[in-house]
């Protein structure tokens, strides 16, 4: 089922909507069933290495005439899906740089809607982003490399009472690569339904 993913941070319009919560530091996910207490950081970074690969395989599978149809309203096409976890492995980059580096840094909000309509995901050049999600995924694995057993329990903040740990950076951005993954799939499948 395709499902309009919590952490989209939906914008209508210029007039942001209050910021959807983050996933708490125990999240199952009701869709693609990931349990971020039962991920160790060993298994994350499997799956962030494999993402790119399979991100690839996904959309390549999908005919090029439909990677930027949207199912339905509300709902993101392949290459916005795709343009997403480019964004997201970069951004959460710098999340994990800052969470090793300074003491409690208050993060951005992603605000991926603003930036799906902003930047145009859905005029990129697709075969141009899959090369960009294997750049920024390869550029958060280094950035996990560098974090150490005395970092995990670090801490970041985002609105002033939510406050995620180093650890939670790395299994959010695991799930947001698997999760979408799957979106991709879907997507691709119902597109192709309707062309
Ligand atoms: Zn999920």
């Amino acid at each position: 089922m395709i499902v309009v993913v919590s952490d989209r941070g939906a914008v209508d319009g210029d007039k942001p909507d209050a910021l959807p919560p983050l996933a708490g530091e125990d999240h199952i996910c009701q869709d693609c069933r990931l349990s971020y207490q039962e991920l160790s950081i060993e298994s994350a970074i499997g799956i962030i290495h494999s993402i790119p690969t399979e991100v690839r395989d996904a959309v390549l599978s999908i005919p090029s005439e439909v990677w930027r149809e949207r199912p339905a309203i509300g709902t993101w096409s392949v290459a916005e899906y795709l343009c997403h976890v480019r964004d997201v492995y970069s951004t959460y980059t710098i999340r994990l740089h800052r969470a090793r580096t300074e003491d409690r840094p208050a993060l951005e909000p992603m605000f991926n809607d603003l930036r799906a309509r902003r930047f145009r995901y859905n005029e990129s050049n697709v075969n141009a982003v899959l090369g960009e999600l294997e750049a920024t995924a390869a550029g958060f694995c280094e950035e996990i490399d560098l974090t150490g057993p005395e970092h995990w329990d670090r801490v970041v903040t985002r609105l002033p009472d939510e406050q995620r740990t180093a650890r939670w950076l790395v299994r959010q951005a695991a799930h947001e690569g698997r999760h979408h993954l799957d979106d991709i799939q879907e997507t691709g499948e119902a597109v192709m339904m309707q062309a």
